[in-house]
């Protein structure tokens, strides 16, 4: 049984993990939050390690990343469990349940599958990625020996420590930032915004990255809290793309779906700040990224169809500004 990283023995036979902020205490033959952390023996063990109940080649539009090889496809995994507990979770049939139907891939069968789909990169997404830290640590540096590159869709709920350890071997990464109102986090996700932020700000140096907010109605579509994830945001750097996602009906939550007007808007709260704002999750409509000094269309998207339009030597191909763009 493989043991796990980041944790100390605890009163009572428990065991303490260290690994992200929900700080569990966790008793004897339990697990923690995630349900995939367990305390065996007054041991931390990882009895899912290398469990995976997802595996497709998607597009890289789909994490979504937006601004990193724009048009690529690439190989991604999904495990269970989640540090988090909304009650809106789009993924919630792995993520809120441990006891889905997995098969074992090791971190070399994963990365010899990237080699082998052609895939540049492995993206490490559908159910919350960094409850198996263990994994994606190891496959992640396997995967760089090979030549290919790391993705993280997370909720960037990590400790420090861990996220020192793992960010050197992470290329890029969506992280969700889900409302600006620590009650919402608290009440909603059972997690602390101040954490979520803290990762946030420590990988925007450090990576490529991007930022998911899921617009629900009545719970976070307020334009003070975009305006305030947008001023923070931008705070690190404003060419850091926000993705607004439109909210559909799942799991626990029964509201009806955003309407595409209320995303819109927000949308355009958010451009007052930042360079990049995207709309999601409204159908097959046009998200292009154009160059920010003279409107040229740099890539266009309709749907999962992208072109790489305007974009010569890492350049816009109009004026010869900066393209934002990472791989193309
Ligand atoms: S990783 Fe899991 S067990 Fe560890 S503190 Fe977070 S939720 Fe608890």
């Amino acid at each position: 049984m493989r043991e796990a990283q980041y944790w100390e023995p605890g009163e009572a036979g428990r065991v303490h993990c260290l690994l992200c902020p929900n700080d569990c205490r966790i008793a004897e033959g339990k697990a923690g939050t995630c349900g995939v952390r367990m305390n065996r023996g007054g041991r931390l063990e990882l009895p899912r390690y290398g469990a995976i109940s997802s595996i497709a080649v998607d597009p890289i539009e789909k994490k979504p990343l937006y601004h990193f090889h724009p048009g690529s496809r690439i190989l991604s995994v999904g495990f269970v469990g989640c540090s988090f507990r909304c009650g809106f979770c789009q993924n919630w049939h792995i993520s809120q349940s441990i006891d889905v139907e997995t098969r074992s891939i090791s971190p070399e069968e994963l990365v010899s599958t990237a080699v082998r789909e052609r895939s540049f990169a492995i993206a490490y997404t559908y159910s919350e990625p960094l409850v198996h830290f263990e994994y994606v640590l190891d496959s992640s540096r396997l995967a760089r020996k090979a030549g290919l590159k790391n993705v993280l869709v997370t909720n960037g709920y990590l400790n420090p420590q861990p996220a020192d350890e793992l960010l050197p071997f992470v290329d890029a990464a969506n992280v969700d930032l889900k409302a600006w109102d620590p009650e919402f986090y608290r009440h909603e996700t059972g997690g602390k915004l101040e954490e979520v932020k803290r990762f946030i700000a420590e990988a925007a140096g450090r990576i490529h990255l991007e930022v998911t907010t899921l617009v629900i109605p009545t719970k976070n579509d307020d334009p003070a809290q975009i305006e305030g994830i947008a001023r923070f945001i931008a705070g690190l750097d404003p060419g850091i793309p926000l993705h607004l996602s439109a909210y559909h009906p799942q799991h626990k939550y029964t509201l009806p779906p955003t309407p595409p007007g209320t995303v819109h808007r927000l949308a355009e709260v958010a451009r007052k700040h930042l360079k990049h704002v995207y709309v999601g999750n409204l159908g097959a409509e046009s998200s292009d990224t154009v160059c920010g000094e003279c409107g040229n269309v740099l890539v266009r998207r309709v749907g999962w169809h992208v072109e790489v339009t305007g974009i010569k030597a890492g350049k816009c191909a109009k004026c010869g500004a900066k393209s934002p763009i990472v791989g193309a």
